[in-house]
């Protein structure tokens, strides 16, 4: 399986997708939103610092993150492919990371754009709110990283298409339909 990345504002179903993705292609999947929630529950010094963005709506310092990432990802099983999770969020990022699989000779393989109205990603950020309890899951918190998302992650869009990577999937009130549409490409594209 090639390696896919999946993008899209908080709360677009990054995490729910890669699970479904995972379970059908068997591949690895990192998540820096929950390799960053692993650390501050432990209650290491990576994540106090976190910790402290995180709450905040903020983005963790880019040459922070791209160690983490590099650290993960040589964690991971070698050759049946990544699916990253919240990662790239910067250009810098995204650049660390072409550059990161280049060292290694692994393909970046396809980006994944979920796209959402903001009104649908409210509803569902603020229920899970109340189903998980995440403390960066409040109305003030979710509109700081909107805002965030828009001005630093979401320029990275056009980086994907000028690599020839982007592919975009638009929710239309469904589950079951965006995954099919998600599952007939990356079936056409393991072919
Ligand atoms: P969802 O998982 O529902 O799509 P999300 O994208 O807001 O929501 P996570 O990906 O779990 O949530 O990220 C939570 C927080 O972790 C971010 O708001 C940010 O502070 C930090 N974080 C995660 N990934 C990165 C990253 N690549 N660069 C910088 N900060 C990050
Ligand atoms: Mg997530």
């Amino acid at each position: 399986m090639k390696n896919i990345i999946i993008f899209g504002a908080p709360g677009s179903g990054k995490g729910t997708y890669s699970d479904e993705i995972v379970a059908r292609y068997g591949m690895g999947h990192i998540s820096t939103g929950d390799v960053l929630r692993g650390e501050i529950k432990q209650g290491s010094e990576l994540g106090k610092i976190a910790k402290g963005y995180i709450d905040n709506g903020q983005l963790i310092p880019d040459e922070l993150m791209i160690s983490i990432l590099a650290k993960t990802y040589d964690e991971m099983p070698a050759g049946k492919g990544v699916i990253f999770d919240g990662f790239p969020r910067t250009i810098a990022q995204a650049e660390a990371l072409k550059q990161m699989l280049a060292e290694r000779k692994h393909d970046m393989g396809v980006m994944i754009e979920l796209i959402v109205d903001e009104e649908t990603l409210m509803a569902r950020l603020l229920n899970r709110a109340i189903e998980q309890g995440r403390a960066d899951d409040n109305e003030e918190t979710i509109k700081k990283r909107f805002a965030v998302y828009h001005s630093q992650t979401e320029p990275l869009a056009a980086w994907f298409e000028k690599e020839g990577m982007r592919h975009t999937f638009t929710w239309g009130g469904s589950k079951e339909a965006m995954l099919g549409e998600i599952f007939a490409f990356l079936d056409a594209e393991n072919k």
